[in-house]
């Protein structure tokens, strides 16, 4: 049977990917998404290169009766959902330091209400986009997913206390199964170029600036400090194609809707294993793209640590994920996407 995943936040950047990688593995994915960070064109376009239809039910997780209507349409019609993937957040970092409590009730009220939500409709399984900077402040690396929980941001708090409700449901509840992802950095675009990454207003992170600074959308990307103590100075990170990590998802659900995930609770990293500063990014970028993107050094970014990268053995050993695409890789499907759509998603088409 083809199984419906109802997917929280499928309009946005990593939703679509993901949304792409469902379909081609023969999954249903209905989206259910707000549309606080993305537009319908993002779905129109997942239509475009997967020539299927997706359905999507413009709502708000924190709205049970929506949710609730969501859950009754697809068991009305005999495609029942099996699994919710929940992707919907707010996530800029910054951001959540102003405005702690709008992260709270987005972030942790809205997944409450999905979980009763889904209690009332029968639904167990449930795969959660968390992130890695649950870890903070590294005590070794690379991080394995039993390192210590210490997020140093409001936003990280919100992915590390859905973390321990889920962990929590599943042991009150043996029905229950809860698979956490804890993303490193994902970058790059569908090999297509017609999906990618577009941050309303100022971007948060380095690769979306590099690709504007690129098609001059900004005028010089500003390298946050170039005194941590890594190779060449500037900060350290595990950057992970984003078609990977939709792939990640494909598998997590995979793993959770099958016999072999006895145990309630999991959470694997989904990162490559190895890490790339600033300025290999920045290099990789212009070699790749033929593209100079001019950058000055300035100050570090309050709150960054130096450096940090995946152990990503347990979603290889368990869900037989591993990252293929290389940086280049990223570089040239993220700039393709950038190029042909040099001011992000159009409002129609
Ligand atoms: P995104 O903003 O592009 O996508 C999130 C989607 O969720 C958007 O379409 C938005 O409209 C929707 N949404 C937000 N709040 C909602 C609500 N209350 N109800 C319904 N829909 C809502 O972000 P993304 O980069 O695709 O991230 C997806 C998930 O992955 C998020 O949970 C994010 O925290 C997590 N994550 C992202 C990164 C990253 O670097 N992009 C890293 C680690 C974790
Ligand atoms: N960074 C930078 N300039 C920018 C944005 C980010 O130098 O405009 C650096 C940042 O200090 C970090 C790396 O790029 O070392 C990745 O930052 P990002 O915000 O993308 O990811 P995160 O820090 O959340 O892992």
């Amino acid at each position: 049977m083809e199984h419906s995943i109802l997917v929280a936040g499928g309009a946005g950047y990593i939703g679509t990917h993901t949304l792409v990688s469902l379909i081609q593995t023969g999954y249903r994915p209905v989206v259910f998404d707000n549309f606080s960070n993305s537009g319908i064109v993002a779905i129109e376009r997942v239509e475009k290169i997967t020539g299927v239809a997706v359905e999507c039910i413009v709502g708000d997780i924190r709205d049970a009766s929506a949710l609730d209507s969501a859950f009754q349409q697809c068991a009305d019609r005999g495609q029942p959902v099996s699994c919710v993937l929940h992707l919907a957040a707010l996530k800029a970092v910054g951001e959540s330091n102003s405005m702690p409590l709008a992260y709270y009730d987005n972030n942790v009220t809205g997944t409450l209400v999905l979980l009763e939500a889904m209690r009332r409709a029968g639904v167990g399984t449930i795969v959660f986009s968390s992130s890695a900077t649950v870890y903070g402040e590294p005590e070794f690396l690379p991080f394995v997913e039993t390192h210590r929980i210490a997020p140093t941001n409001p936003y990280g708090w919100t992915k590390a206390m859905v973390e321990q409700i889920l962990r929590d449901l599943c042991a009150s509840d043996p029905a229950i199964k809860a698979i956490c992802l804890r993303y490193f950095n994902p970058i790059g675009a569908h090999e297509s170029g017609l999906i990618g990454e577009d941050p309303r207003g100022e971007p948060n992170n380095l690769f979306p600036y590099i690709t504007r600074t690129a098609v001059g959308r900004s005028a010089c990307l500003r390298i946050f400090g170039d005194d941590y103590d890594t190779p060449d100075g500037t900060g350290v990170r595990d950057y992970v194609h984003v078609a990977d990590l939709a792939d990640g998802h494909v598998k997590a659900i995979d793993y959770a809707l099958s016999s072999r995930s006895g145990q309630g609770f999991a959470a694997f990293n989904l990162g490559t294993g190895r890490g790339t500063s600033v300025k290999e990014l920045i290099g990789a970028f212009e070699r790749e793209s033929g593209v100079p993107v001019p950058h000055q050094v300035t100050s570090r970014r309050a709150g960054d640590i130096g450096e940090a990268w995946a152990d990503p053995a347990l979603a290889n050993q368990v869900l037989g994920w591993a990252a293929r695409r290389s940086v280049d890789q990223m570089c040239r499907d993220g700039w393709n996407w950038q190029k042909n759509n040099p001011d992000g998603y159009p409002e129609k088409e």
